[in-house]
Order: C-alpha cells, then structure tokens, then sequence
C-alpha cells in the first residue's frame, strides 16, 4: 500500500458524513482528524433507512454485520387514507431485496453513529466536544482554529458540519463582500415547507402499550391533506415515527424554524388525535416515546462551487438536504464521501504532496459527479413529501391511482435510482485494499 501518511484531511462533524469519511480514510491510509462540536452519537430519537446501495459500502468498510444484529429486514409498506382504510399494500422492500441481494433496514440514527465509530481502530483521531470555529490556508495547507481557540495544521478542510454548516457560512462571509451573489447562494441554499416531528417509541408492551403496535418489517403510511405520517418497526422492540405538516409559510435559510420542546408539544397537542393507522395515533405514539424531537425540513442543493477555489470543501446535509420521506439524506451523504475520497485516493496514489490546484481539481471533479446524484435525491424527496400530504388535486389523484401502478414498475424505478450510487473503489466488496 502507498503510504499517504503526509496528506492530512481534517474533517468537521462527526456526524454519517463525517464518520463514514472518517472509516474510509482509515482504510485508505490516508492521516485524519475529526472534531466534533457535540458529543459522538447523542439521543434525539431520529432513525436512519440504509438503502441497498449504502449497505453494500457499509460492507466494504467492514461495518455493516454490526448494524444487521441491530435490525431485520423491512418487508411491507400499508398505505391507510385518512379514514384508516387500508388501500394499498405492498412488498416493494422484500421485492428490492430479491433483486440485489441487499436488505433495506432501519436504525436508530445513534445506533449507526455508534458503529461507525467502532469500526475506527484508532479513536485517538476522533476528537469531541470541540467545533470549527475558523480556518486559514497557505499554498502548502490550512490551519483550523478550534472553538478552544486551538490550532491544527492539516492538508484540507472537509466541512461535514450539517445543515447549520458553522464552515459554509465562513465561505459565505469570506466573498460578502467580492461575490455577494454566491454569498447568497451559500446561505440561503435551502428552503423549507413542511416540519417534522419524529421519535423512537416502544413497539411492546410497556411504556403505555398493552400490545406491539406492528409487526417486524412493517412500514405504515398514512395520507391526510397537507400532513402525513410514517410508522416502521424497523429495529428489535422499538417504532421509529414521522408527523410531517405543511407550514403556513415557506422559509429560506438561516431563518427557518428551529423548534423547542414546548413546540413539538403544542403540534403533538394540536394534531396527535390523527391516526397513524387504524387503531393508534400519533399521541399514543408520542406516549409510548422513548425520545422525539420536531425539524424543519430544509431541501436543497447548494448551488456550486462547494468548495472555496482552496483547501476547503463541503460534504452531507452542509450542501444538500433532502426531506425526510424517502429516506435518502444519510444515503447521500455516503453517496458524497465515497465521490470524494475515491478522487483523493487516487489524485494521492498518484501524487502525495498535490499542489493546492491539483486538490480544486479533485473537489470540482467529486462535485460533478455527486451534484446529479444530489439533484435527483432532493428531486424525488420534494415529490414524495408532497405526494405523502397529497399537497395538490393531482396528488390527490395520483394517490388514487397508486394501488394500479404495477409493483414491477415501482421495483425497476427504485433499482434505477440505487444502481448508479457510487462504491469506495479503492477497496473490494470484502474491503481488502485494491492495488
Ligand atoms: C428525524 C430524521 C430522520 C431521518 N431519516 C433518514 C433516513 O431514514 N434515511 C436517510 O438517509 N436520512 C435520514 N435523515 C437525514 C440524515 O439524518 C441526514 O441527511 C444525515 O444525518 C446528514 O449527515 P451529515 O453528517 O451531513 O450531517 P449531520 O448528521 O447533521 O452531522 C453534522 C455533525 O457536525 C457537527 N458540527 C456542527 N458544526 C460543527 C463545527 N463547527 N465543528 C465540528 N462539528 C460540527 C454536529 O454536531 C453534527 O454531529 C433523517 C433526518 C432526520 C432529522
């Protein structure tokens, strides 16, 4: 293996963009650094769908035996109208699953932190509780400024910190003044129509519940005008739970919501008598919590270029969100890193002290591929968002017509969408490296 133990990467986030990153560079051999501005992992009750496509690159880095103990196969999904009529049943996850050998699961979004984590062999990379707070760069590399007002020297910056992005809001600030139209574009890159609220609750008989609510594998979807809910047992003993509600009013970003506590009661207190299904609402959901929070759920792809003509570039939710419904964020952000890191791997294979223009190249050419991967994601979570909340009168009529769609056809349009995700190419589907 080439030794490329003199290029340094520091990432910013340790969330699924930052720790995949994280794993890949390990197993590349490729030094890094992550800072987190949090703790690894926290609890907030959100869950996580791995697609197919992520599986398989779980696979590669040697991780994903660890998340299938946690989970099982999701198999059917139960669409109800707002009258808790079923109207639609189908098993489009198991058909997937057939298809390419690969199961679909669902996880607590800690679950899978944690197991990115400890597939790290070495921790003493990871460092927690300590952000980004700014940076500067030179022809031979950057200098990170910790919010301890530390300094750290490494090669390049990815920026893996999120929608609330602390470093696209640097790169904003940086051209206010010489470019403030992509100023704009860089803060404002994200709109938001619908909130969420979601938790984990208890799929048994405790916490409030007499019986499990559904079976393993099982995803409910429930369609009422303008709202919309999802229901999945997807890891052992528990329910993950998605209240989507249109806002009255679109946002951009920064000035989306950000909710507290008090606002995720007041909506469960508003529209938690809805029910999820035929035979449970979202109050006895909300009751049976373990933990739930509510978002806003921004969507958009950050125009170009997502890196700063230097040593810094953007990865994840900090460049593109996506609505929850379809359950593509995370996958995405997998998507990007394995775009990114397959570009550095072979630019360092190649050359292991690259000049600051052979790294834009490499950034530009991992944006040109993810950017089409992006565009389609938002494209069809915008869609799925909508048509969950039956949003117009031909929603309305699609959702209608759905049960008539041919199962073959709604597989072939998934397996379209999987196939062309990327894989870390530098590694086999065993994870030995490749020459
Ligand atoms: C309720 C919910 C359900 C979801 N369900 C799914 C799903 O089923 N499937 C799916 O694919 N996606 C899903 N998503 C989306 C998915 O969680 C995100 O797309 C994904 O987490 C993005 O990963 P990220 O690493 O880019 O950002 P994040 O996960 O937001 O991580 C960013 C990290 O950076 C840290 N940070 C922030 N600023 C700094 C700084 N200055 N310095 C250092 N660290 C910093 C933060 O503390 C955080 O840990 C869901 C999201 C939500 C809210």
């Amino acid at each position: 293996m080439v030794n490329l133990e003199s290029f340094k990467v520091i990432i910013a986030g340790g969330g699924i963009a930052g720790l995949t990153l994280a794993n890949a560079l390990e197993k590349a051999g490729v030094d890094f650094l992550l800072l987190e501005k949090r703790e690894i992992a926290p609890q907030t009750g959100a869950s996580i769908i791995i697609q197919c496509h992520t599986a398989r690159v779980l696979e590669q880095l040697g991780i994903w035996n660890e998340i299938w103990a946690a989970t099982f196969s999701l198999t059917g999904r139960l669409h109800f109208d707002e009258r808790g009529i079923l109207f639609d049943s189908s098993s489009i996850f198991k058909q997937v699953e057939e298809a390419t050998g690969r199961s679909i699961v669902l996880i607590e979004r800690r679950s899978c932190l944690n197991t990115l984590y400890n597939g790290l062999k070495d921790k003493s990379r990871i460092l927690v509780n300590i952000g980004v707070a700014s940076f500067w760069e030179d022809e031979r590399g950057i200098t990170v400024i910790t919010d301890r007002g530390d300094s750290i020297r490494g090669s390049i910056l990815v920026a893996a910190d999120g929608v609330h992005s602390t470093i696209r809001d640097l790169l904003a600030g940086a051209v206010s003044r010489t470019d403030p139209e992509r100023s704009q574009y860089l803060t404002k890159g994200f709109t938001s129509s619908y909130r969420a609220v979601f938790g984990t609750s208890a799929n048994g008989p405790r916490d409030g519940l007499t019986r499990p609510l559904l079976p393993e594998g099982i995803v409910h979807h429930v369609y009422y005008r303008n709202i919309s809910g999802i229901t999945a047992a997807g890891a052992k003993g528990l329910i993950f739970w998605f209240l989507f509600i249109k806002e009255e009013k679109p946002s951009t970003t920064p000035d989306c919501p950000q909710y507290a506590e008090t606002d995720t009661r007041a909506t469960i207190e508003k529209y938690g008598n809805l029910f999820a299904c035929s035979g449970y609402t979202f109050s006895d959901l909300w009751e049976a919590r373990s933990h739930a929070g509510m978002v806003s759920m921004e969507e958009g792809v950050v125009q170009g270029p997502w890196n700063n003509g230097g040593r810094v570039v953007l990865v994840g939710d900090s460049i593109c969100k996506t609505t929850i419904n379809s359950g593509f964020g995370g996958n995405l952000a997998i998507e990007g890193v394995c775009n990114l890191v397959n570009g550095l791997v072979s630019l360092l294979r190649r050359n292991q002290a690259p000049t600051t223009q052979d790294i834009v190249a490499t950034f530009n050419r991992y944006e040109q591929v993810q950017r089409p991967r992006a565009d389609i994601s938002v494209k069809i979570s915008h869609s799925t968002t909508r048509y969950e909340s039956m949003d117009s009168l031909w929603l309305r009529f699609l959702r209608w017509l759905s049960p008539w769609i041919p199962l073959s056809y709604q597989v072939k349009s998934f397996l379209s969408y999987m196939n062309p995700a990327p894989i870390l190419e530098f590694l086999s589907d065993s994870g030995s490296i490749r020459p």
